[in-house]
């Protein structure tokens, strides 16, 4: 006897996704940014659509992660 419950179920269509910068239509596999936004392979890239990520703070705490400090000490002397 739940009527509410039924009505919460609205049907989901399937929209296809669009370009956020462009709107065309995406294929199968469309291209995500970090902005949470979707592109077509001519949008992409960050600075084609105004990207509005922070890209050089991910960068640097990526270069940070997977480089840790080389120590000098570790090269050896033939
Ligand atoms: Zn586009
Ligand atoms: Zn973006």
């Amino acid at each position: 006897m739940n009527e509410e419950d039924k009505s919460k179920k609205v049907k989901k269509k399937t929209k296809k996704k669009r370009c956020a910068k462009c709107n065309k239509k995406l294929g199968i596999v469309p291209f995500s940014c970090k902005c949470d936004n979707f592109f077509c392979a001519k949008c992409r890239m960050p600075e084609d659509h105004q990207c509005t990520f922070d890209w050089k703070k991910s960068y640097r705490d990526k270069l940070e992660k997977e480089n840790p400090k080389i120590e000098a000490d570790k090269v050896e002397k033939c």
